[in-house]
């Protein structure tokens, strides 16, 4: 066991950044070997929203598994899978009348990225993309060919051949950077073919928590339609009810052609799932196949937690209202060091960073402070300039509070 005696192995893994073992979790708190209780405001980058350990998805799979249900069905109808989707239909579409497609594309984010982009090239016949500065999309080829950290890839192994990038919203402050994205379609001396398709993150996860705009969103669903471009979101983290909405771009009112969703889709378990639009099913039979597109235990959390969560509105009033005591306190540790460092805070529902903008290794010394304080917090940014806050949804108020005293004495250790 190398990994565990020796915290500079060569094998990655997050024991680098929470030197410790986990060994059991509910909730919002995990427990390591020795007995220590940690807060947790990673959440799996966003694969836990419902909580560690979920009674009510915990119990679904128990039974399910005592009554013999199907486990692995490759691609196979299955009751588990006919229930999913009537759930997801009933509960998640129809109320947002929206009408989509539903393919299972394996257990990981990358892989409905790469289904995502297969599709539209397949159904437009071009092969560029767009994608956004800072955007992560996963680090498979062609999901990475769309992720805009260069730390991700070297260029002899993975090209931007079929990639074009385009500012983001706020990537050069107040400016309004479609104007450059127009102008670039409209120029045929920009040296931009027209894309297939737009991808994109409505809050980067890994990019630095950076928050399109309303109006930013809706601009570019214009652009899209104008210029015959698919719109995808990748709703793989900040999706699943992350924003305080189901979905992160229903803010805005917009209307995706494809939505890309994983990690909380599985209520904890892996699953990746394509929304599209019904006249994008182009492919030929057996064209986008894999082994672990239907994992019948994903399909059973999952119709739990949509069953126990998104039959009405509390889980989103719960997310409001807890955003309003996130925000509130960060605002408030902000401000005590404000007069010292260049401090932004930017976010949306339960997905909050805060970055650091003078000197990088600030947010991870604040991380690493926060572990010994007992709370988990991760960093992101093309830097890792910025202390990313993902609770998981279902996070109780006192436990929110604890793991922000928690912040904030870390912060004030190392500031001190
Ligand atoms: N897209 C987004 C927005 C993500 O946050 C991630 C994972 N952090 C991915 C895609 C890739 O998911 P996975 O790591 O499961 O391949």
């Amino acid at each position: 066991m190398r990994i565990f005696e020796n915290l500079e192995s060569e094998v990655r893994g997050y024991i680098r950044s929470f030197p410790t073992i986990f060994s059991t979790s509910k909730g919002a708190k995990l427990t390591d070997e020795n007995g220590r209780e940690f807060v947790d405001f990673f959440a799996g980058a966003g694969t836990l929203n419902y909580g560690h350990n979920n009674e009510h998805i915990s119990s679904a799979l128990i039974e399910y598994l005592q009554k013999d249900g199907i486990v692995h069905g490759l691609d196979m109808a299955t009751t588990a899978k006919k229930e999913f989707i009537e759930t997801f239909e009933n509960l998640i579409l129809k109320p947002r009348n929206l009408d989509y497609k539903l393919q299972f594309t394996g257990p990981t984010g990358a892989n409905v990225v790469e289904t995502a982009l297969k599709l539209a090239r397949l159904v437009k016949g071009r092969s560029n993309v767009v994608a956004f500065t800072n955007g992560y999309h996963g680090l498979s080829q062609g999901a990475l060919a769309v992720t805009g950290n260069n730390e991700y890839r070297d260029e002899s192994y993975i090209s931007r051949a079929n990639a074009t990038f385009m500012p983001f919203d706020g990537y050069f402050g107040d400016w309004n950077t479609l104007e450059y994205f127009r102008k670039f379609l409209e120029d045929g001396s920009s040296g931009v073919d027209i894309p297939a398709a737009v991808i994109l993150e409505t809050i980067q996860g890994e990019g630095g928590i950076n928050v399109a705009s309303k109006e930013w969103l809706q601009e570019l669903e214009s652009l899209c339609r104008e210029y015959d471009i698919l719109l995808i979101v990748d709703d793989i983290q900040v999706g699943n009810g992350r924003t305080g909405n189901f979905f992160s771009f229903e803010f805005a009112g917009i209307n995706p052609d494809m939505v890309t969703l994983s990690k909380s889709i599985g209520g904890g378990l892996p699953m990746s799932l394509l929304l599209f639009k019904p006249d994008l099913d182009q492919w030929k039979p057996g064209e986008h196949t894999g082994t672990f597109r239907g994992n019948n235990l994903a399909f059973v959390a999952s119709k739990v937690s949509l069953e126990n969560y998104w039959q009405n509105d509390d889980l989103s009033n719960a997310v409001f209202y807890k955003e309003k005591i996130l925000k509130d306190r960060l605002e408030k540790i902000m401000k005590k060091y404000e007069g010292e460092y260049k401090i932004e805070l930017r976010g949306r529902g339960l997905a909050y960073g805060l970055e650091f903008k003078d000197d990088a290794s600030i947010a991870g010394e604040i991380s690493s402070y926060a572990f010994e304080e007992g709370l988990i917090v991760e960093t992101c940014g093309n830097q890792d300039q910025v202390v990313k806050f993902l609770p998981p949804l279902v996070i109780d108020e006192e436990t929110l509070t604890d793991g922000l005293n928690k912040l904030e004495k870390a912060i004030d250790r190392l500031f001190k």
